[in-house]
Formats: C-alpha cells, structure tokens, sequence
C-alpha cells in the first residue's frame, strides 16, 4: 500500500504548477474505502491564493463526498527531485486534523527510504472545536 501511495504521488507531482518556487510536490491520499485522491502543488503569482498538493488532494476528496481517510504519500524536491523527506505544512496538518483521527498515517520518502508517521505524532494537541 506504501509503495503504491507513493507511485501515486510521484505521478501527481509531475501536475505540479510551482513557476515561483520550482519546488515541485505530489500527494496521494488513501481513503478508507481504498479510493486514491492525487494533488499537486498550485502556486499563484499572489502567493496567498497558492495551494499545497496535501490540500488539493483533500479538497478534491472531500468536495466528492469523501470523509474517511486512511493515509497520504507525499514527495517533493527543487525541480520534482526527490532528496529529502517532504513533511506537510502546518496548514495542512490542521486541515488534516479537522477530517482525521491521530492514527491517520503520512508517508514520506527521500527516494531511498520510506518513513511513516502519524497526525498524532505531527501535530500534538491540535486545535479542535
Ligand atoms: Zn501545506
């Protein structure tokens, strides 16, 4: 299942619009049901209106009726070159947490090794209404 997120989100990230940046991300998001939702990155010349491709994949999911979900890959590298792990924003870790429990799982690689980690883990006593 790791590997296949992680497919999925090298796939994404090839969709990646980061003009500004150059710094290029792919996410895959597993739901509960095994249905895979993909971003990428989405930059603006205002910057403000940019998206990460954590939030795009949700957004997708969710605004298709999704609310359970599983696990999300993430890559992302200067120029789609994966050398280092790619660790969520904060944004999207309390974006994250407002759709999963602690035990939701974020995959990350640096092209060499996979690593795993849970919200929990990520964001510790995170702001819930
Ligand atoms: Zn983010």
């Amino acid at each position: 299942m790791k590997i296949e997120l992680v497919t999925k989100a090298y796939e994404a990230m090839k969709h990646s619009y980061s003009p500004y940046s150059g710094f290029r991300v792919g996410a895959a998001l597993l739901t509960k049901d095994s249905k895979i939702y993909t971003g990428c990155n989405i930059e603006n010349s205002a910057f403000s209106p940019t998206c990460c491709a954590e939030r795009t994949a949700f957004f997708k999911a969710v605004s298709e009726g999704e609310k359970d979900f599983k696990a999300i890959a993430i890559v992302g590298g200067k120029g789609g070159e994966i050398t280092d792990f790619c660790y969520p924003c904060g944004v999207c870790r309390q974006v994250m947490a407002e759709f999963c429990d602690g035990d939701f799982e974020i995959i990350t690689t640096d092209a060499k090794e996979i690593k795993s980690h849970t919200l929990k883990e990520l964001l510790p006593e995170s702001f819930k209404i």
